[in-house]
């Protein structure tokens, strides 16, 4: 173990409540799985109750999706059935209702891994496969590779029997909006110098988050005890050509190790990578449950560490081998909900919720 994880672990241990080394929880506590819709949430005054209903349900019907997969599956098998209901949701970033590049495309990154063995597998930048959550297993199940790109992945994933459709299929009126209103945005800060009396540029003023972040994800347990995590991003709105996020990064956006928890990121993918974050909290985990560090303590060390002075702000979603989740961010909300081993349903949006 490094210094920095002696240090680390060692803080935590510090910050872990007299709680912290709780038993199990009670077989109807335990938590099989946590969905998240991605931490940059509809501002609350723009959300209604309407939209609100609809974000509810779908995050619904992904837990419930994930939760009978999980009756005779696998955690993998859990994992892929809520991301698949979330990618084809339009509201979430992800498959049907991913943000648009700079150049007006859709690219998808995705990822997946399983706790027991450390398997994994992901793709990025694909723009014609349906589910790239099904593309990341494939690559997992079927190659011996662990990151497929581009066409590549495309090629692979639809032999491997995952199915294709037209990249239009994913395009969004509303995200459209967003694209052309950031491009807007850029336009008047470039023509800031020349006009210094003009309005403010809109890189100086607040920028609500939701229109950059989104993403989906999710963390299983399932009945052997084993834990898996998946992750499914359009990226980052305007993002350039050819851009990967940390979401199809193993150990950035994802990661799954039996020994400590599952987990799935959400936000500045360029800071989750260079924080490994997903990593991270698993190792913080590791190494200071045994002082009595939680799967909370570990997640809300390592996003209290982001630096936001460079934007890095985002949020997790974690879940240990005895069903104990955490679900941390540090922007106005994160779509996120859990179930239970009896099918117990808890569902938030906001802060304090
Ligand atoms: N982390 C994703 C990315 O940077 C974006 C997000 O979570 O919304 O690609």
């Amino acid at each position: 173990m490094s210094l920095t994880c002696i240090s680390f672990a060692c803080l935590l241990t510090l910050v872990a409540t007299m709680t912290a080394a709780a038993d199990e929880p009670p077989a109807g506590e335990k938590v099989v799985l946590v969905v998240h819709g991605g931490a940059g949430v509809r501002p609350k005054a723009q959300m209604n109750r309407q939209l609100r209903k609809q974000y509810e349900d779908d995050l619904r019907k992904a837990l419930l999706a994930g939760h009978a997969a999980l009756q005779n599956g696998t955690s993998l098998d859990g994992v892929e059935a809520a991301i698949k209901v979330l990618e084809d949701s339009p509201l979430f970033n992800a498959g049907k209702g991913a943000v648009f590049t700079h150049d007006g495309q859709i690219e998808l990154d995705a990822s997946i891994m399983e706790g027991k063995e450390k398997r994994a597998g992901a793709v990025a930048s694909v723009t014609r496969i349906k589910n790239p959550i099904s593309a990341a297993r494939a690559v997992m199940e079927k190659s011996e590779h662990v990151l497929l790109v581009g066409e590549g992945a495309e090629r692979f994933a639809i032999n491997a029997g995952v199915p294709e459709v037209s990249p239009v299929e994913f395009w969004t009126a509303e995200r459209w909006k967003e694209l052309l209103d950031e491009l807007d945005r850029e336009k008047r800060d470039e023509l800031k110098p020349k006009n210094p009396q003009g309005p403010k540029p809109a890189a100086l003023e607040h920028r609500p988050d939701r229109n950059r972040f989104g993403t989906v994800g999710a963390v299983a347990l399932d009945k052997n005890g084993n834990l898996a995590a998946g992750t499914s991003t359009g990226g980052m709105l305007n993002k350039k050509h050819g851009r990967v996020g940390d979401s199809p990064i193993i150990g950035a956006g994802t990661y799954a190790e039996n020994s400590a928890c599952a987990v799935s990121g959400t936000g500045h993918g360029e800071i989750f990578i260079r924080f490994a974050v997903a990593h991270d909290i698993v190792s913080a985990l590791k190494h200071g449950k045994a002082h009595g560090v939680t799967v909370s303590d570990a997640a809300k060390g390592v996003i209290a560490g982001l630096p936001p002075e460079e934007g890095g702000v985002g949020g997790v979603i974690a879940l240990d081998a005895q069903g104990r989740a955490a679900m941390e961010f540090d922007t106005e909300g994160m779509y996120r909900g859990t179930i239970t081993s009896d099918g117990v349903i808890k569902i938030a949006i906001y802060k304090g919720e």
